[in-house]
Formats: C-alpha cells, structure tokens, sequence
C-alpha cells in the first residue's frame, strides 16, 4: 500500500460531503440522488477491504483445543480428557464410553487443582488412573483407563500435558507479533541440555505438533551431496519414517534443494517414493525449508491442507523455524566433528577407540542378553616389504584397498575397524563362531584373490586372521582381544595367509 497516496482519502471525502451538502441546498432531487449513490458506490469499493484489514482475533478457539484434547484422549485410550483456564471456557473431550458425572466433576476439578498449585497429580483410583497438571491459569488432566497405571505410564502423559498446558498459554498471548518470538524462546528451552540433532529436532515437532494441529517432522541435508534424512517425527506420523534416508525427487527434498516451501496436494506423499506404503496417501503436506543464515540446512514438514498464511500459529511456526535452522546447523556440526573422532582418517573405518567403545557397550549388555558373537583380528602379510619397496604412498593405497575389501565382506551392523597401523578389527556381534570363520576366510581369499594395482603393476596382497567366539569358545567378553590376538599370532607362526580359531585356552 503507498503510503504517500495517504492524503487522497480524506480530500475526496471532503469534496464527496462537499457536493451532497451543494446538491441539499442547490440541486434538484435528482442530483441529491446522485450524490449518495456515489457515496453509496465508494462505500460499496472500500468497506470490504476496511474489513479485511481490521485486526484478526489473534487468539486459537477454544474449539482448537477441543481437537487436541480428542488427539489426545484417544492417543492414550483414556477416558477423558479436560483443559481449564482457557478465557473461552474449559474443555472437555469424552471417549465413545460414558463417564460418570462425579468422575467428570473429579477430572476438572484436579486439573483446576494442578492449574493453582502448579503440581502433577496422579490419582489411581479402582474406576482409573487420573493425571493433571497445571500452570496457573491453565491445567489440565485426563483419565486412564487402567485402575493402577504405573509412572512409566503416567510420565509421559503428564509430559503431554505440560507442553498441552504451554500451547494454551501461547494460544492466549494478545500480541500476535510477539507469538513467533515466544515460540522461538520454548524451543530454545526445550532444546536446552541437548545439543544432539536428534534431540532438538525431537523438541521441534513436540511444539509444532500442538501449534499447528498437524502431524510434523524434521529432516535434514546430510552434508554435501548426502541424501536427505527423516530426524524426528512427532506422534501423529507414521514412526517408521524416523530414521529413513529420503529419495531425492520427494517434495520434501525439493524443498531442501530450492529453499522454497512445497505444498503437496491430491494425496501425494511428501516424503516422495520409496517410503513406507501404508498410509501414504494421507501424507500430503507442506515442506519448509529451514535457513541458518543463507544456507538450507534442513525441513519443517506438517502433514495436512496447507495452513492460511495469515493466521497467528503461521507467525508462531515462524518463530520456531528462525530458532531451529541455526540450532540444527550447530547440532550438526557437533555431530559430524564427534564422527571424526570416530573414524580412521586414511580408510574412513572405524578407529580403535571406536571398537572399544563398541565392544564395551557389548560387555556391558551381555549381563541381560546371551547372543553369540565373534571377533576377527587381520594382519596385513609382510607388509613392511611392501612399504619398503613400492614406498609408503604406495603402502596407504594398499591399506585403503584392503579395507575396502574387509568393509565389502560384513553385513551392516557389523563393524570393521582400523586398529593399528596395519591391522584390522571385525566385530560380529550375533554371529556364531562357525559363521565368523566363514567371514575370515571370506575376506583372506578376497583379499589374496583381488589384484591390487599400483603403477602400471598388480600385486598380491595376502592378510592373516585369529578368529575368537563368545560364548564358546571364550566364555568372558573381556577376554575376546587376547583370544583373537592369540590366534592371529599362531596364524603368523603357521605360514601367514590364513585363518585360526581361538582356542578355549587362549
Ligand atoms: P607380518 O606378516 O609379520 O605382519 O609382517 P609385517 O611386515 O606386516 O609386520 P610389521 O608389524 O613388522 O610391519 C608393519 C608395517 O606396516 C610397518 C610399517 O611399514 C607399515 N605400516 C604401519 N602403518 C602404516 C601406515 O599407516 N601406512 C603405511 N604405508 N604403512 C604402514
Ligand atoms: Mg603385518
Ligand atoms: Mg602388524
């Protein structure tokens, strides 16, 4: 709108009331008559646009919430649910199975209670399990159908409801403009004390979910020419999505790629092809892309029709998506720097403090489960003549060679590592030592039977491996190392270029 053309308005008013007063006092009837229907033709122009410029109530209904109390209710299978405090009046959501009158009053009562006190109550009484929380004015609570619901149970109900109880304090701020503002500080809040990229994604889809009334996911870029990656998903998505690496033709991926928002429409599926088939057809949706700075780093998707880009919750997911593309970005960053430290530099295998770390967390694990497992200890064959004749660039290709074979011979899930200069790791947990042997001699012919080509030359390259299994036949998960150390020693002694097994002994 120009605001310069301001002075136009009231000037042509003046001259309009000018001339109806000159056509009263002048004029005939039907000038008079023309006059106001002039009038009347102005009126007709502007008063719809005065009308779509007067401020919108910035406030979510009190119906809103009525719809986020069903999600709910029916999420848990309670009985019921209640929200007090809201300015429109309390809510209540009630199942298909009638609740009595008293246990209704009971309901809004503790919710009423948690709104004062600021408390969690849990009430298990023989007819349910009653939970509420508060902060003044706001609470609100629900009904468990099971009698004796335990606090694995009750906590994250009660988690539910706290951030219930926030969204209805930010549905409630008066000043539209500031909302984006308080969304981003919750976020921030929410995300404090985790900096992992799972971790704030989660926080993000927790907020947006309720906010916008729709199911919501992250995903991210992996880094450069990596694939697009689902972080978190909030629980109104189908779980199976988290985790999946996404095709680069699915909208969401557009989204990331152009910077611009994607709407999809007539049931296609914004995750795009190759995802879980169930429930596609419900997943059209709105991609965002997330910024830091100038740089896309990721999506806010919400499943669902797009939301009226003039209604308060678009500012307010505004706010959080200005607040989540740098946290993700940081978190990101952390993340891939910690992975550095996971890796050899020269293979890209996993370094020796990573098979430790791994193999500890087996240790420790073994104490509840007893799966078999088996370690595989390689050794490259006179290596140092290699070294010493091709020369050590020649002996770095060599390694990355090799290790590219070991990393082709494991399923995933297992994990091949770089634990000395020339030595090699192969952890595989859940495999019996019958199958860990057929692995070892797997990658010792591999590698003896895969040319090795440097400078115009091929070579062959042979490695030697110790094979050890948990449970038989080494029974204590501590002393897998020795074992395999041991065997890889007797393969040395043996004549090289083959497999031994540990022996009970050993
Ligand atoms: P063996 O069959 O008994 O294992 O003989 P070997 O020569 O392989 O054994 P040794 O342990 O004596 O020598 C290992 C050699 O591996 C020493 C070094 O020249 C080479 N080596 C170790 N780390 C690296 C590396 O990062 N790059 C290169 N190029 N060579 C390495
Ligand atoms: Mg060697
Ligand atoms: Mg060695």
């Amino acid at each position: 709108m120009n605001r310069r053309g301001g002075w136009l308005a009231p000037a042509l008013l003046i001259l309009g009331l000018a001339g109806v007063a000159l056509a009263v006092a002048r004029g005939g009837r039907w000038a008079l008559v023309a006059a106001a229907g002039s009038a009347a033709f102005v009126c007709g122009l502007t008063v719809p646009a005065l009308v779509r410029r007067l401020p919108r109530k910035p406030r979510a209904r009190a119906l809103d919430f009525s719809h986020t109390l069903d999600l709910l209710r029916r999420a848990h299978d309670a009985h019921a649910c209640w929200a007090v405090g809201l300015r429109e009046g309390d809510v209540e959501s009630l199942g298909e199975r009638e609740v009595h009158e008293d246990r209704r009053r009971r309901g809004a009562a503790l919710a009423q209670l948690a709104s004062v006190d600021g408390r969690v109550h849990v009430s298990r009484e023989p007819h349910g399990t009653y939970v509420a929380v508060g902060d003044f004015p706001y609470g609100a609570g629900v009904l468990l159908a099971w009698p004796d619901a335990g606090a694995e149970f009750t906590d994250p109900v009660a988690d539910e409801l706290r951030r219930l109880v926030a969204t209805m304090r930010l549905a409630e701020l008066e000043l539209p403009e500031a909302q984006g503002l308080v969304v981003a500080k919750q976020l921030a809040l929410a995300a404090s004390g985790t900096q992992t990229l799972e971790g704030v994604a989660r926080a993000a889809v927790e907020l947006a979910q309720p906010l916008a009334q729709r199911g919501a996911a992250v995903v991210t870029l992996e880094g450069a020419g990596a694939g697009v990656h689902v972080v978190a998903t909030s629980n109104l998505v189908d779980k199976r999505l988290a985790g999946l690496t996404l095709s680069p033709e699915a909208p969401v991926a557009r989204a990331i790629h152009t910077g611009l928002p994607v709407v999809t429409e007539g049931g296609e599926d914004v995750f795009g092809p190759g995802v879980p088939e169930r429930r596609r057809r419900e997943r059209a949706g709105t991609a965002y892309p997330l910024l830091d700075g100038h740089v896309v780093v990721g999506a806010l998707v919400l499943i669902g029709p797009p939301l009226d880009p003039d209604a308060p919750v678009a500012d307010q997911l505004g706010g959080l998506m200005s607040e989540l593309g740098p946290r993700l970005a940081a978190a990101r960053a952390l993340h891939e720097a910690e992975r550095r430290g996971l890796l050899d530099p020269l293979t890209g295998l996993c370094n020796r403090r990573e098979f430790e770390r791994v193999l500890d967390r087996y240790r420790a694990d073994v104490k509840t489960k007893l799966e078999p497992a088996t370690l595989v200890y390689s050794d490259l064959d006179r290596f140092k003549g290699l070294n010493d004749t091709l020369g050590h660039a020649a002996g770095d290709a060599a390694l990355r060679h090799v290790a590219g074979l070991l990393q082709g011979a494991v399923r995933d899930g297992d994990l091949v590592a770089r634990i000395g200069g020339e030595e090699f790791a192969v952890w595989l947990p859940r495999t019996p030592l019958a199958e860990g042997l057929e692995v070892a001699e797997r990658i010792r012919r591999g590698v003896e039977g895969t040319a090795w080509r440097w400078n115009g030359g091929t070579h062959t390259i042979t490695i030697s491996c110790g094979v050890a299994g948990f449970p038989d036949p080494v029974r204590d998960v501590a002393n897998l190392r020795g074992a395999a150390d041991a065997a890889l020693y007797r393969a040395k002694q043996a004549g090289r270029n083959r497999v031994e097994k540990a022996t009970a002994a050993s």
